[in-house]
């Protein structure tokens, strides 16, 4: 996306010297109607633009700077192809508005008329070229409220496909929310003094979003509310569930508004945006919270380090057959459910395509097989379809009932096959009309003709016979000449300058009757045409503009037709995207050994076996699987919070991460990685990486960190899982250690879910004295001066010191290896480094004791380094108990 400022206006034209030309006059006038915009101005075969505008095409789009003339420059790009400047042009955070001749050239007296049609903006895009098919392309507005708490509205388009949601939000929460909905475009109120909201200050510095500052006056509740009456043509906003005082009809309203200027500027816009739906009012409490801070931690969307797509979450779900689908995903993953029933509703959709193989593979070919129907019927309404879309739309829903039969009689699908049954009707007939009048193999323009079927108008059939007999009777006619005039070498052609024309080489110009009359020489022939022939090429002529503009009125009516039933083909589209989705799910579950996680409404955590849905599929067997056992209601397993200690690379924050994604899985309805999952319901999972982590520097500080931690101390309730990543390095480690023990302590009183890894290996004194506080340790081996990591979690504490069992190790006199200990456990405190433990650590003793163990000398012998981190653990397993049990 493009630069995330506010779109400025570039500077007025009226500085620029008076226009010559009538056209350039024409220009000037659009262009102060659109001052924010690049205005592509319609010049014949060229969308021409002018002064800064054409700079700043030069610059974007690289095309080439001229003068019209002296001293005003120009630049065009071609009308065919201009769907690609046009993305450039918007990538680049820029609007354009079109401007097109709206009357025939040969028609006009004087300059053609000219209107401009549609505004583009990256939140309003709608073809297909233009936008990322796996992508939701949202215009959003925002409404901050004063009020006490303080809180916000927001609303949402997706105009492409027509869908409209509102919700409110705390106040808090506005950046989160906007955020985790990723409008490409966000529209606010611009305040009298002009300047930018604090809270759109820190929308801009979370996101790429283009932000569009609107008149006040469109966000006012009364023009709001009767904006959206007016459109969905109503005297109330109730049937929609819409009180006519809610505080969200503000934005509502506004992002409305701006969508009738901009897509509708001339036109009948409640018809042109037809295929919108009625809003719908969503609670986000419907949800589990997710802040911005935790989608990006736990990599949903794109990586940490990165920023791609490849090695997120994302990634390993992107299997969806349609384009509906990959945008459903997405919207999946960020919000999660928190409802019992719905979460089970997927499971069971889930579980049941896992069950019967058969049943994948035929509704998965069934689904695939569905074009992009959502933003087709869009494309419908807003009068931008192409022959090929009405056809994929028909082929399309043509699948309804095939998919219904395969959902017929299956439980699990009860409510997909109902809200298909639903529709089931109108789809069939529209499938039926568009088979019956269109052709297969469309083609891509109308104005190239032959979409429509033979028999489905009279007069096209008329016209396209004409067309069609026009070789015979040319043939027919040619040997009617030869026969006449006895010239053997005499041919009826066509050129596209000429038209049609007999011609007869200058050998045989004697033998030429008196009825043909001249049309052009050429080198070695003489072209003529008759009577006769021009009354032909006449009739053919107006026959092909007569099928050409005969099939555009079909068309317009086709398209009618199809936009009636916009609704039935957006809850097509949505049945369709679920399925596409639960499909995905089942064959990820599959294909990976997922389990189907129990959602359970105590707030515990079982977790057996639980794998990084990530990291398991990129290191496969090599990864080490992890038990999570938290808040359980067996007595000795009552922790809410887990410290995990071990040292760097040992494991610690995959863990913890592993342990956040699959709760957050569990509650999309998909099937989690691990042998068995037992979860309690959610509320809201938060995550916080600390100041100090490498994947981190540079981009965080201790106050940002602590400002996250404070919002968590907050709002976690005893439904929360908080996952802590080495909070509180980011000062000294007296300020740092007496924090994260102080915060440790409120959310073991809160009884949270926590998952706290900590190099404060201080803390671990903490489990003496809280029953809901317990280690665990990452385990790892040290051979020759390397440690291996065994990634293995296990309960109990551990140390760092692994220094000081290196030289002890490596032959360092006992006497020096302890004075080394004494003074790490002085130092220790302004270091930062943690001390020692009291007593050597289990894992230690293995070398430490045993160390002239003939198995010990045999296993010297090996590079352990090499082995995979489980063969290592299996080795190391085996020896320690040989050694325990000599
Ligand atoms: P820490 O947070 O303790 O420094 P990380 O969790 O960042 O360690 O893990 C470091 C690396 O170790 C990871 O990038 C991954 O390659 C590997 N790793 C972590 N956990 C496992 C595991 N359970 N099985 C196999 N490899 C793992
Ligand atoms: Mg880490």
């Amino acid at each position: 996306m493009g630069a995330p400022t506010p779109t400025k206006a570039p500077s007025p034209v009226a500085s620029q010297p008076p226009p010559a030309t009538p056209a350039m006059r024409q220009y000037a006038r659009f262009k102060a109607q659109h001052p924010d915009c690049v205005l592509f101005f319609r010049m014949g075969d060229f969308y021409e633009m002018f002064h800064e505008d054409a700079v700043l095409a030069h610059a974007t789009l690289g095309i080439t700077l001229t003068q019209r003339t002296k001293g005003v420059p120009m630049a065009g790009v071609p009308y065919h192809s201009v769907e690609p400047y046009l993305r450039r042009m918007i990538d680049a955070g820029h609007r354009v508005a079109v401007c097109e001749q709206v009357q025939d050239a040969a028609e006009a007296t004087g300059v053609v008329d000219r209107a401009v049609t549609r505004v583009l903006t990256p939140g309003t895009l709608v073809d297909e070229a233009l936008l990322d098919e796996g992508r939701t392309n949202r215009v959003a507005a925002i409404d901050l409220l004063v009020g006490d708490p303080p809180a916000a509205v927001l609303a949402s388009i997706e105009l492409s496909t027509g869908t409209f949601e509102l919700v409110d939000l705390p106040a808090g929460r506005v950046v989160d929310e906007v955020v985790r909905l990723a409008p490409s475009e966000l529209l606010y109120a611009e305040p009298a003094d002009g300047l930018v909201p604090a809270v759109i200050e820190q929308i801009r510095n979370a996101m790429a979003c283009s932000l569009t500052p609107r008149p006040p006056w469109t966000f006012r509740p009364a023009e709001a509310r009767a904006c959206m009456q007016e459109h969905f043509g109503v005297a109330t906003l109730g049937g929609f569930g819409i009180a006519d005082d809610d505080p969200a009809l503000s934005a509502g309203g506004a992002v409305l508004r701006y969508l009738r200027e901009t897509q509708a500027p001339n036109d009948d816009a409640t018809q042109r945006l037809g295929h919108l739906r009625p809003p719908r009012r969503q609670s986000m409490d419907r949800f589990v919270t997710l802040d911005a801070t935790t989608l990006y931690n736990l990599e949903i969307e794109r990586t940490m380090r990165t920023g791609a797509t490849a090695g997120s979450v994302l990634s390993i779900f992107a299997r969806c057959r349609t384009s509906m689908g990959k945008r459903q995903i997405r919207d999946w993953l960020c919000f999660p459910l928190r409802s019992l029933e719905a979460i089970e509703t997927r499971q069971r959709a889930v579980a049941a395509i896992i069950e019967d193989r058969s049943l994948a593979d035929t509704l998965g070919d069934q689904v695939a097989a569905v074009q992009d129907v959502a933003r087709i019927a869009g494309r419908v309404s807003m009068r931008r379809a192409t022959p090929r879309d009405i056809v994929a739309l028909g082929v399309s829903v043509a699948r309804a009932p095939d998919i219904a039969g395969l959902l017929d009689d299956r439980p699990a699908f009860a409510d997909a096959l109902q809200r298909l049954r639903a529709i089931a009707e109108p789809l069939a007939a529209l499938a039926e009309s568009i088979g019956r009048q269109c052709v297969e193999d469309p083609p891509a323009h109308l104005r190239e003709g032959g979409l429509f079927r033979e028999g489905v108008d009279a007069e096209l059939d008329e016209a396209m016979a004409l067309q069609r007999n026009a070789h015979r009777w040319l043939a027919e006619y040619q040997q009617g000449l030869v026969s006449d005039t006895g010239i053997n070498s005499l041919k009826v052609g066509y050129n596209k300058v000429f038209g049609y024309y007999i011609e007869v080489t200058h050998a045989h110009t004697d033998k030429v009757p008196d009825t043909f009359s001249r049309k052009q020489t050429l080198k070695n022939a003489e072209r003529y045409i008759t009577p006769e022939l021009k009354t032909y090429e006449d009739d053919v002529t107006s026959a092909q503009s007569r099928a050409i503009e005969r099939e555009r009125i079909l068309f317009e009516s086709l398209c009618n037709t199809v936009a009636c039933e916009s609704r039935g083909l957006a809850a097509f589209a949505d049945i369709v995207a679920e399925l596409d989705v639960l499909l995905c799910f089942a064959q990820v579950a599959g294909r990976h050994g997922y389990c189907r996680p129990s959602l359970v409404s105590e707030p515990r955590m079982d977790i057996r076996q639980g794998r990084h849905p990530v990291l398991d599929e990129s290191l496969a067997e090599q990864f080490v699987p992890n038990d999570c056992i938290l808040g359980s209601d067996e007595d000795d397993e009552a922790a809410t919070l887990a410290l995990i200690t071990g040292p760097n690379m040992a494991g610690k924050s995959t863990y913890i991460r592993q342990v956040a994604l699959i709760t957050l899985l569990a509650h999309t309805g998909s099937y989690v990685p691990a042998e068995s999952a037992t979860i309690g319901l959610t509320d809201r999972i938060f995550t916080r990486v600390g100041a100090a982590d490498e994947l981190h520097a540079g981009r965080s500080t201790f106050m940002v960190e602590m400002t996250e931690t404070a919002n968590i101390l907050h709002h976690a309730t005893d439904r929360s899982l908080v996952i802590l990543d080495e909070i509180g390095r980011g000062t000294s480690t007296l300020d740092g250690l007496s924090l994260a023990w102080a915060i440790t302590e409120t959310l073991a009183a809160r009884r949270c879910r926590t998952l706290f890894a900590t190099h404060y290996h201080e803390l671990t004194s903490l489990a003496d004295e809280h029953d809901n506080i317990r280690n665990l340790h990452v385990s790892v081996r040290e051979w020759g001066d390397k440690i291996i990591f065994l990634y293995r979690i296990l309960p109990g504490r551990t140390n760092r010191s692994y220094g000081i069992h290196v030289a002890r190790l490596a032959g360092v006199p006992a006497a020096t290896v302890d004075r080394a200990a004494q003074l790490l456990e002085t130092l220790a405190v302004h270091t930062g480094d943690p001390a020692p433990p009291s007593s050597p650590p289990q894992q230690m003793s293995l070398f430490t004791e045993y160390i002239e163990h003939p198995a010990v000398e045999a296993l010297r012998a090996l590079d352990l380094t090499t082995l995979s981190p489980l063969e290592a653990f299996d080795i190391l397993r085996g020896i320690q108990e040989r050694l325990d049990d000599p």
